[in-house]
Parts: structure tokens; C-alpha cells; sequence
């Protein structure tokens, strides 16, 4: 296997590169601090091309690989977890349009996404239903050619920013995962309703919230996909979704590193750089092996995607990992700057509180764990059915 970045991959990591260290990481701590979505930036984004990676051409996207974007969301990740978070929703909702929709629906919405005119968000969890999505109880009821939905949905990435929402909604009151649909919910139907944004430990200038539904009426033309392949459309996105957290864990945990070694190498104790003692250098030590780890497993698991092999594995394995990796790491370089580490003078106390998401969303680590263990024992591990 190898992994050299092809000259198109470098250049593309260089400029995304530089736009994230010279427009994202200057901003991140402020947006952070104010809990401010800089939608300012999604145009820009868009016209490097950005809000369409995975798209085709003719519908305005890149119709870049996976392992292409990987790099992109660890670049804009080591600038800021928040926008990778925000720009990677909303590129999978392109790709799911782009995949799911008809030519209609593609047409309608896939090239103002890539253009940056409009932004997406993905709406499965619920207050019953995160692990286990799909107990999921929000309805739509046929009425002629519309659904009218009713329920609020948990849990949103750019929820209140998003201008459409992909959401599963139960069409079929006893079908279980196959009785899920997924519907593209616009901003401004009457009956949709942004309800509480959530106060979380970081990514505050991401906005996470509910949607409520009221006698929603949709239009029937707003369905992806048939009746009742809304969950296999939710499922469609996970793999990829979990190889973009990963990426950006990477890209978060190398940031911290490189606070960590920089300090190592300046902070004087006892005379002399704290990076001449051992214990500081067998965490640094650490850090770096987990991040190669870290971005060989993601690397992997996206080349496997690219060239249609089964991926749910690896992409299981290198969410968790990366994730894992990025907590431990981002824990450790607060404990390099020591009580500097702690004060938001420096980066790396919100690193530490960014990480804690990557363990929790696209799936808990512990149902990575259940992923990895199932396709290593099939049956043996007993099945947790349709578990996100
Ligand atoms: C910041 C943020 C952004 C999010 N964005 C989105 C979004 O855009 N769209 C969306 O649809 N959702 C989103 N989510 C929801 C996220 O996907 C869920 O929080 C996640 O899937 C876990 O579900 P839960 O919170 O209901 O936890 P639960 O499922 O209630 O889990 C609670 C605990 O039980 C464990 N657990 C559950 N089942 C098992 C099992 N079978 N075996 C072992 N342990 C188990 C879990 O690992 C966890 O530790 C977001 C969440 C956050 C925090």
C-alpha cells in the first residue's frame, strides 16, 4: 500500500492548507468564545471548491475521492474542528442528494450547495433514538401528494443555519428500520420550527439543536429515494462520515501536538527546556505515534471506499481509533503546558474539549466497538439490529 499524496492531493493540501491557517485558525477561538456560526466563510469555502468534494462536475461539485477529502478535513481541522464538523454535514448531504435524489431533485439542490448558496443538514437522532436510530417516531402521513410531519428531531449540526434538512421520518408506523423515509425539509415550510440550540462543552460556533414539526406539510417530490429506504440512506452516509471525523481528529490532534512541542521547546523549569526531561518527552513520544496511527487507519479506510472494497470495518476502526487518539492527545498537550494548558490564553483546553465529540457522533466508540467485534465474530457477537 502506498501512501504518497499524487501531485493533485498535495496541492490541494497545500491550498486548503493555507486558507485554513490564514481565514480559520486566527477566528476559531472567538468563534468559540461567542458561539458565532461564521457563515461568512462558506462562500469562500464553496469557491475552492469545497462545498462539493465528493459531487460530480456537471452538478458544480470536485468529484474528489475519499481519501482527497480526508486530507481536506484534517487540514481544516487543524485550523478549526468546527468548520470541518459543519462543511463535512454538509457534503454529505450533497453526496446523498447527488446519490439518492433524481435528476430533478439533484438539479434543484446539488449545485447552489456546491456554490456555497445554501447550506445542508442531516437530521436522523432523535430523543429516543441515537444509537438506536432507528426507534426513531417522528411521522409522515400521506395526505394526496404531500407528507404532513409531525415530531422534533434531535441532535442537528447547522441546525437554525442550514437552509435544507435531510430527514428520516417514519412513513410506516409498524416497519421498523423499513418503515423510515427520508424527506428534504427546506428552511421556511410552514410547521418547521428551529427549537432549542443546545449549550455544549465546544464546537459552539457550530449550532446543534432540534427541528419541530407541526403539520408540516411536504411535498411528495421532496422524497429521496422510495418509500421506506430512509434508513438504508442514513446508513449510506456512515461510512464516509466516519472516516471524516476521523480525518478531522487528526487534524485536531496534530494541532494540539504542535502547541505541545513548540512549548516543549521554550518553557524553561530547572534550568533548562522542559522538553530535555523524559516524562515530557516519552508524552510527546506518544502523541506522535498515535496521530501516524491515527492518519494510516483513516487513509486506509477511505482508499478502501475509493476503490469499492467493503469499508465498514476499517472505517470503524479508524473513527474509533482516531477519535480515541484525539482525546488522549489533546489531554496530554494540556498537560504539557501544564497550568498554561488550562487557561484560554492558549488552544489547547478547547482542543480537549472539541475532542470529546469525535467519541460520541457518527456512532458511539462503543458502537464502532460493536461494529469491529460483529464483523470479526458475525453471529457470535450476538446482533444489536440497526444500530447507527
Ligand atoms: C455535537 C453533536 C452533533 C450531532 N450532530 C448530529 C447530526 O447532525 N445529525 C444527527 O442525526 N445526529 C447528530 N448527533 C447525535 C449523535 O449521533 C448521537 O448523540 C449519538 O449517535 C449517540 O446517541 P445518544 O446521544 O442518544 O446516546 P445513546 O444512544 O443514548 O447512548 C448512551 C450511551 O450508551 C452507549 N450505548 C448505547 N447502545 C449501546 C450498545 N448497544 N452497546 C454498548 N453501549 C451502548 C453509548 O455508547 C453511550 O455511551 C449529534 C450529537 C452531538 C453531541
Amino acid at each position: 500500500m502506498d501512501f504518497r499524496l499524487d501531485d493533485e492531493q498535495q496541492d490541494i493540501k497545500d491550498l486548503v492548507r493555507k486558507f485554513a491557517q490564514n481565514e480559520l485558525a486566527p477566528h476559531a477561538a472567538d468563534w468559540d468564545e461567542q458561539a458565532r456560526f461564521p457563515r461568512e466563510i462558506l462562500k469562500p469555502l464553496a469557491e475552492l471548491g469545497l462545498a462539493g468534494i465528493l459531487v460530480a462536475e456537471d452538478l458544480g461539485g470536485m468529484s474528489l475521492s475519499r481519501l482527497t477529502g480526508a486530507i481536506i478535513y484534517e487540514e481544516l481541522a487543524r485550523a478549526d474542528l468546527a468548520t470541518a464538523t459543519w462543511l463535512s454535514v454538509h457534503n454529505m448531504v450533497a453526496g446523498l442528494i447527488a446519490r439518492f435524489g433524481d435528476d430533478d431533485q439533484r438539479r434543484r439542490w446539488v449545485p447552489d450547495m456546491a456554490r456555497g448558496e445554501i447550506l445542508g443538514a442531516f437530521s436522523l437522532s432523535e430523543a429516543h433514538a441515537g444509537s438506536d436510530a432507528a426507534n426513531l417516531r417522528t411521522t409522515a402521513r400521506r395526505d394526496g401528494d404531500h407528507y404532513v410531519v409531525n415530531g422534533t428531531k434531535f441532535w442537528v449540526t447547522n441546525a437554525g443555519q442550514a437552509d435544507l434538512y435531510t430527514v428520516m421520518v417514519r412513513t410506516d408506523p409498524d416497519g421498523g428500520a423499513r418503515g423510515i423515509s427520508t424527506l428534504v425539509i427546506e428552511k421556511g415550510m410552514p410547521g418547521f420550527s428551529i427549537g432549542k440550540i443546545e449549550r455544549k462543552m465546544g464546537l459552539q460556533s457550530d449550532p446543534t439543536g432540534e427541528l419541530v414539526f407541526e403539520d408540516c406539510r411536504v411535498p411528495m417530490a421532496n422524497r429521496l429515494g422510495t418509500e421506506g429506504e430512509g434508513f438504508k440512506i442514513a446508513l449510506a452516509s456512515l461510512d464516509g462520515g466516519r472516516v471524516n471525523i476521523g480525518a478531522a481528529s487528526v487534524g485536531l490532534a496534530q494541532a494540539a501536538f504542535d502547541v505541545a512541542t513548540r512549548y516543549a521547546q521554550e518553557r524553561q523549569a530547572f534550568g533548562r527546556p522542559i522538553g530535555g526531561f523524559e516524562g515530557i518527552q516519552f508524552m510527546l513520544a506518544d502523541m506522535a505515534m498515535r496521530i501516524e496511527a491515527s492518519r494510516l487507519l483513516v487513509y486506509q479506510a477511505a482508499q478502501k471506499m475509493d476503490t469499492g472494497e467493503s469499508a465498514g470495518l476499517y472505517a470503524a476502526m479508524a473513527k474509533c481509533f482516531a477519535t480515541d487518539a484525539a482525546m488522549a492527545i489533546t489531554t496530554d498537550a494540556v498537560q504539557v503546558l501544564g497550568g498554561a494548558g488550562y487557561v484560554r490564553d492558549w488552544p489547547v483546553e478547547r482542543y480537549m474539549r472539541e475532542a470529546k465529540v469525535g467519541q460520541i457522533v457518527e456512532g458511539t466508540n462503543q458502537i464502532q466497538r460493536l461494529v469491529i467485534a460483529r464483523a470479526l465474530l458475525g453471529e457470535t457477537a450476538g446482533a444489536v439490529a440497526d444500530a447507527r
